[in-house]
């Protein structure tokens, strides 16, 4: 009887612990700051199941990237064949030739597609705290002939902070790109926040920006960089004075401010908008224009300026991201802070090579095939003879290392 009873308990055990185990692989942890929830993201998965609820209604949740998330690795350079060129496109307003860039994945590569967060204007449009934390989402893919195409589609009354968006390529065909947000609305009188983001990836569309493609609610964007090019395309309903897209924000029709951006970017402009709400922001003068009417607020710099730091100084400090560089067997990697704008960067620490591996004893390395040389156990110089000469070496070389390992 004991038996059979353990074995039912055994049974329950599996059938309720399967579905938990799976729910606690998706579901991320949660942390609390200043009385609000925080949902823990550090994987593509957590992602995708954050935007799920978004999209599902809960359009006010906050999270805060823990780790950088790759949704999909080089989408740019492998999975995607990317094609500029001219197309023609037609709206009740007329037809223009405009540069856009199309994507194609290339055969044998899959993708995975990326559904923005708000997906409907007035419907669902996400309005929580989004904290980047400094880290980085990289490979993100929305392929759109109708949605609203970037990390968030529509957006009122949310704060997108600290984040570099990489890799990434947003694309609509009829209606708005940006790849932070498509669309800031404020149908409800809450500002949307945009602080401290840099985009490296590829934005196409109408009203097409590299941080916000159209901004028809109160908006103040702060401390953002685009370092990648911006193909807006034409737009349809006169939203446009006259123009099309922007390296930092495709169109502006409302309340909007902007401080201490940079677009390094390709694109027409730096902001397309009909009012003077900018103070310190700046262009670099191959790349675009800075606004479509003249003003001291948002200035032209030199590709020279740039590199020297000066633009960084101006807008309060580098835009500094960790880079690490792994260890091969016989050489060094190291762990460096490296300026997005300037050529800024500081070695943080090096961690040293790893050494090669010979299981099999073919004087192979497993790792790498590199050949391996018998080195003297004594001084780690290859394998010599006992003449005089070598010894004294030996010794020498053994008293330096001696010596080097008490100070390190
Ligand atoms: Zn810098
Ligand atoms: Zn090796
Ligand atoms: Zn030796």
């Amino acid at each position: 009887m004991k038996k059979f009873l353990s074995i039912i308990l055994a049974i329950l055990m599996v059938v309720t612990t399967v579905p938990m185990a799976f729910a606690a692989d998706v579901t991320p942890p949660t942390r609390e700051v200043d009385g609000k929830i925080y949902y823990e993201l550090d994987s593509a998965d957590e992602l995708y199941w954050f935007a799920e609820q978004v999209n599902g209604g809960n359009v006010d949740i906050n999270a805060i990237l823990t780790d950088d998330i790759v949704v999909n690795e080089n989408l740019l350079s492998e999975k995607l064949i990317l094609t500029e060129k001219d197309e023609v496109k037609t709206s009740p307003y007329g037809s223009e030739t405009v540069k856009v860039c199309v994507a194609e994945v290339k055969t044998g590569e899959s993708v995975r597609e990326w559904i923005p967060m708000g997906t409907d204007l007035w419907v669902n449009m996400y309005s929580g705290h989004f904290n980047g934390n400094g880290k980085t989402i990289s490979g993100l893919y929305v392929n759109e002939k109708y949605d609203d195409a970037g990390l968030v589609g529509n957006a009122y009354g949310c704060t997108i902070e600290n984040l570099t968006l990489e890799d990434s390529y947003f694309y609509c065909e009829y209606n708005f790109a940006g790849a932070f947000v498509a669309f800031a609305e404020n149908p409800y009188d809450e500002q949307v926040y945009l602080k401290n983001l840099v985009n490296k990836s590829i934005v196409c569309g109408r009203c097409a920006g590299g941080i916000v493609g159209c901004v028809q609610g109160t908006t103040e964007i702060s401390g953002c960089i685009n370092l990648e090019t911006v193909y807006p395309f034409a737009i349809s309903n006169g939203y446009d004075y006259g123009h099309k897209g922007g390296g930092i924000a495709g169109t502006i029709l409302n309340d909007f401010s902007a401080t201490d951006c940079v677009n390094l970017g390709n694109a027409e402009y730096a902001f397309v908008s009909g009012n003077d709400s900018f103070t310190n922001c700046y262009y670099l003068d191959t790349a675009s224009k800075g606004v479509p009417f003249v003003t001291n607020n948002v200035l032209a710099v030199t590709a020279e300026e740039v590199a020297s730091g000066l633009v960084c100084e101006k807008i309060g400090g580098h835009k500094t991201k960790i880079i690490t560089e792994e260890p091969t067997c016989t050489e060094n990697g190291f762990e460096k802070i490296e300026c997005l704008i300037c050529e800024y960067s500081v070695i943080q620490k090096e961690i040293p090579a790893l050494g090669h591996v010979d299981e099999d004893g073919d004087k192979l390395c497993d790792d790498c095939h590199g050949e391996i040389k018998d080195v003297c156990p004594d001084c780690g110089r290859p394998i010599h003879d006992d003449s005089f000469a070598q010894s004294l070496i030996c010794l020498i070389v053994m008293f330096i290392n001696l010596v080097k390992s008490m100070f390190a």
